[in-house]
């Protein structure tokens, strides 16, 4: 039997997510009612993935869930905000339980790991999208910005660039002949990308800008020096190529995937010349997992450099409505 819109809701969205006390009232009233705490500031961001565009067509609804909470997390973690909760306006072609079920899994085993609470949303029929708003909270007035880098400061990212790109890559079928271990590596890389929160909060007071890796490393970076008023030179050589990257596809396409390819959702941030030698000394020591990539500087957008050369790269990132 079909299972009801309200059955639906109470089944499989009314306890996803950490049980947190500054939720009054959760699923189902009108709305949720939550209560923030007097001294941060609220940070809010919302994404939605697209069928066919976000993610490919028939992809496992659990990686679904996942990624739609991620990529949402990512935009807090750039801010360098905690999340505390969120919204799901779910649009679902037909209610399958088995797929409600793994995308709930998906969107719940992340939610749980970063103590946030589903408190809402809303159910419709019609081709699959996912719209996830996300709520949290940054200590008043020391919010991560992209527009806070100034001229010299030393530009890093987490992670490994690119990675997602290539999973992408093999799981349409574009990408042949990689090892198994390093395709299932790159693989979920794409499907479950893990949001930086930890690192986001931890770089507060550390880096003088941020901004969140999803469109291509390149675009991004040139978006943070823009917001800055700056250029951005960067060393391709010192991007960090995960070695299942290389082996997979090669190190030009590899540093195209990086450059260019979205979907990694890690942070780049800079930090002030003056603060470079600690900052580096606590990141060896295990406070976070970067690389340091280029440097902000006069001029503009960006700039790639190689052995010390500027050299020539056309493809910027992702825009939906380019031409
Ligand atoms: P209304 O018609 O008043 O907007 P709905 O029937 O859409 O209410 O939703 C009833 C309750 O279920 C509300 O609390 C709403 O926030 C919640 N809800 C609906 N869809 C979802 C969903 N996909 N995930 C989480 N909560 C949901
Ligand atoms: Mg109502």
């Amino acid at each position: 039997m079909a299972l009801g819109e309200f059955a639906l809701i109470a089944r499989y969205f009314s306890a996803v997510g950490a049980a947190r006390a500054d939720v009054r009232v959760g699923v189902g009233d009108d709305a949720a009612v939550l209560q923030c705490p007097p001294d941060a500031q609220l940070v809010a961001a919302i994404d939605t993935l697209v069928e066919g565009v976000h993610f490919p067509a028939g992809s496992a609804p659990q990686s679904i869930g996942h990624r739609a909470l991620a990529v949402n997390l990512s935009d807090l973690a750039a801010m360098g905000a905690r999340p505390a909760w969120a919204l799901l306006a779910l649009t679902l072609p037909r209610a399958e339980e088995r797929w409600l079920e793994d995308f709930a899994r998906g969107f719940d085993a992340l939610a749980r790991r970063h103590d946030l609470a589903l408190v809402g949303g809303d159910t419709t029929r019609g081709p699959l999208c996912v719209s996830v708003q996300v709520l949290g909270f940054a200590p008043q007035g020391r919010i991560l910005l992209r527009g806070g880098a100034r001229l010299g400061d030393a530009l890093y990212v987490t992670g490994h660039p690119g990675d997602a790109a290539c999973g992408l890559g093999l799981e349409q079928g574009t990408l042949a002949g990689v090892a198994a271990e390093d395709a299932q590596y790159l693989r979920a890389r794409f499907l479950y990308p893990e949001p930086r929160v930890e690192w986001g909060t931890w770089l507060i007071g550390r880096a003088s800008a941020c901004i969140d890796v999803s469109d291509g490393l390149l675009g991004d970076a040139a978006k943070l020096a823009a917001a800055s008023a700056c250029g951005v030179q960067l060393d391709v050589e010192r991007l960090p190529l995960s070695g299942a990257l290389r082996r997979a596809c090669g190190a030009e396409q590899a540093l195209r995937f990086a450059l260019s390819g979205g979907d990694d959702y890690e942070l780049l941030f800079t930090v002030p010349q003056p603060r470079v030698a600690h900052f580096e000394q606590e990141a060896a020591a295990g406070a976070i997992a970067c690389s340091r990539i280029g440097t902000l500087c006069a001029g503009g957008p960006a700039q790639l450099r190689r052995a010390g050369n500027v050299i020539e790269f056309s493809h910027s990132g992702y825009d939906h409505f380019a031409l």
